[in-house]
This record gives C-alpha cells, structure tokens and sequence, in this order.
C-alpha cells in the first residue's frame, strides 16, 4: 500500500494510549493506511480493547503491544528503546473528568509522571540516533481544550489562551502540556501539541455522555442530565481528530500548539434530545425516549462552556472536520446499537456498569 499518511523515512511509530478510543483510532489508521510498524504503549486499563486493531488484518506483524504503566521508568526506557521510534504519538492518559474527581491520585501517575517518564525516555532515545533519524524525528502530545478552563456565553479558545484547568483530569494534562513545552525549549525535543475538544465516536468506552445516554435510553432506564443541562462541549467525530493528529504529527510546525474543535457546539441539553429523537426512529419499542431524561445534580466544578477555533490548523495544514454533528452522531448512535454485545463485555471486564461517578467532592 502506498505510504500516503507519512513522510519517508518514517516507518516505526509509537503510539502511547492505542488500546484506548482516540489512540485506537489512530492505530487503525496507521496500519491502514501507510506501511509503518506500529508499536502500541498501553497500560491496558479498564477503557482499554484491542478488538478492533486486532480485527484488521493489517494488524498482522505490523502491530506490536507493549503492555506496560508509563510511570514504571525503566519499563518505559525499554519500550521505548525496543521500539526504536522515527514518530511518538502520546495518547496515553486517564481521561474521564468524573473519575478524576473521585481518584485524583492515578491522573497525577499517568498523566503527570508517565509524561515525565516518556519525554525523559524519548529524550534518551532522540539524542541517541542518527543524524538523518534525529533530523526527522517528533514528539506529538494530544492534550485537551479542557486545560483552558471555561468559557462564558461567548468567545472560543485558541492557542494563545491562557491556561486555567479546574478539575484533576484537565490539571494533570495542563500540567503535561507545560512538561512537553519544558523538554522542547530546554533540550530541544521536536514536539508538537494539539488540544482537541470533546470526542465522540465507535469504540468509546461507554462511561462518557454520548455511549452513556444510547446505552441508558435503550435499556428503559433514567438518562442522566447533569445540572441544568446548558453545559455546552464543542464535539468532534474521532475520525475528524485522527485527520487532525496526523497532520499535526508529521506536518505541524515544532515547538507549536495546535487547537481541534468541529464547529459543533451543543448543550448537554442538545445532545441528549437528538440522541433520542435518532433512537425514536431507530429502536422505536422504547419511543418517546426523551421521557427517559432525568436531571441529577450537577459535577463538581462543572466546566461551562468549551468552544474552539481551530483557524490555525485549518490555515496552517489545511484541515477541516469532513462530519457534522448530526451525521457524525447518527453513524456513532448506529455503531452502538450494532455492538451492544461489545458494550456489555467492556463493561463487564471493567466492573463498571453504568452508575454514576464523580460525586465525591
Ligand atoms: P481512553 O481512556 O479511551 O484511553 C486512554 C488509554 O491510555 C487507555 O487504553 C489506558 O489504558 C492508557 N493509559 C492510561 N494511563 C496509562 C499509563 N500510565 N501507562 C500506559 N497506558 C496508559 O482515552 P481517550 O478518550 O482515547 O483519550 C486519549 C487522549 O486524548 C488522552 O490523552 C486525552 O486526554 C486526549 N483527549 C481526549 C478527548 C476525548 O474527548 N476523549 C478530547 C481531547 C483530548
């Protein structure tokens, strides 16, 4: 197949995180659509499958797991060296605002120490290579817009907001972004960043709002609406940050931070309404699920608003979300009702099944 996603000479890359959503995806990509070895760094957590890598046959000899926890340094150091990396791709974080506020403690590990154990592992290794290698080499670190902390009715964040994370998860991934940024001012680490908005998609772990209310509303039970249910997130169909990734990976400037947003916001209001309205015509037994809907007290220190302007990495590397919300929604509420069966084993691995977390504060 040609190696169209990647530049030449790029052909083992890292992916931190790829048994997760957003790291499976690119995973998936990467051995679809280029040649490249792909080693996969992952804990294997309880939001973890490899399923869907597993399924491609594509998968065969050209992906590797390298099932270990960031925060061991010296596991880190040998993956990294047995991976041997032209491109690392670090997805790897405890990502669910709700756990964080109930178990600040494993966000600190991963997302603040494992960073600091693979940049201080992939800085060992970047100096170690060739001229040639090391000429071509990059660190890409996929944050979140939540590190901006929250909007008001207007504005939207760019990349020259200032930081201001309020809860655990957004300050352990604030606090990599700044670690990222340390490591390439100060030793000259080729880095990239993005900062993307809230995802969406096939393969999540359904403990976040959109596999939550598809799953709630056609088992009949009570669809969970925090607060007054105005929160307003900025959504964006993971295929759409894959492209995004990508072209910040392998073309993004160095030492330059990139914001991911689809121009899709929407109240958590919004969100759950239009999932059930595609769930009336689609699993009409259980119709109207709208019904369902039940306002629960709201997160702790629930961000308001998040709303981005993704002008520089549409100018810059010419990217554009190629889904809107509603048909990015209406293949994602589709791919749930076909998996159900994925839903329940996921779950079931991880002991989790639906309830409510978060409220500890
Ligand atoms: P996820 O929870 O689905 O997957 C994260 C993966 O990282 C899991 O497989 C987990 O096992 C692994 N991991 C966590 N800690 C680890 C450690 N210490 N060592 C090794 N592996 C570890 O998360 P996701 O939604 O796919 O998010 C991926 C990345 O994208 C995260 O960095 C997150 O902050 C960022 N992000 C997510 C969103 C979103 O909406 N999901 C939006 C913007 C940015």
């Amino acid at each position: 197949m040609p190696d169209s996603l990647l530049p030449a000479g790029i052909n083992r890359v890292l992916v931190t995180g790829g048994a997760g959503f957003i790291g499976g995806a690119v995973v998936r990509r990467l051995l679809t659509g280029s040649d490249a070895l792909v080693f996969n760094l992952d804990k294997c957590g309880y939001a973890s499958d490899l399923a869907s890598i597993e399924a491609l046959p594509e998968s065969k000899g050209r992906h590797q797991l390298l099932q270990l926890d960031l925060a061991d340094t010296e596991a880190t150091a040998a993956a990294v060296q047995q991976a041997d990396p032209d491109l690392v791709m670090h997805l790897a974080a405890e990502s669910h605002v709700d756990r964080s506020i109930d178990g600040p403690g494993a966000f600190i590990s991963s997302n603040v120490n494992g960073t600091f154990s693979l940049l201080q592992a992939v800085r060992r290794h970047w100096e170690g290579l060739s001229e040639e290698r090391r000429s071509r080499f990059r660190f890409h670190h996929i944050s979140t817009d939540e590190v901006f902390g929250s909007l008001g009715a207007t504005g939207r964040f760019s990349e020259t907001t200032p930081y201001d994370p309020r809860s655990p998860y957004s300050a352990s991934k604030a606090a990599s972004d700044h670690l990222v940024n340390a490591w390439h001012h100060t030793y000259g680490l080729p880095v990239v960043l993005t900062n993307c908005s809230n995802n969406y998609g096939p393969w999540q772990f359904p403990e976040k709002l959109i596999p939550v209310v598809i799953l709630k509303a056609i088992a009949g039970e009570p669809i969970p609406l925090y607060g007054d249910g105005a929160n307003v997130r900025d959504w964006l169909f993971v295929e759409d940050h894959v492209d995004a990734l990508l072209l910040a990976a392998t073309r993004g400037q160095l030492g330059q931070s990139y914001c991911v947003g689809g121009h899709g916001e929407r109240s958590n209001r919004e969100v759950v309404e239009t999932i059930c309205q595609l769930l009336d015509e689609r699993w009409p037994e259980g119709a109207p699920h709208a019904r369902l809907i039940t306002r629960v007290a709201d997160r702790p220190g629930h961000d308001r608003r998040y709303a981005i302007d993704p002008a520089r990495i549409s100018a810059e590397l010419g990217w554009e979300p190629r889904h809107d919300f509603s048909s990015g929604l209406a293949v994602t509420v589709d791919w749930y009702l076909q998996n159900q069966e994925w839903c329940r084993s996921v779950r079931q691995r991880a002991g989790y099944s639906g309830e409510r977390i978060g409220t500890r504060a």
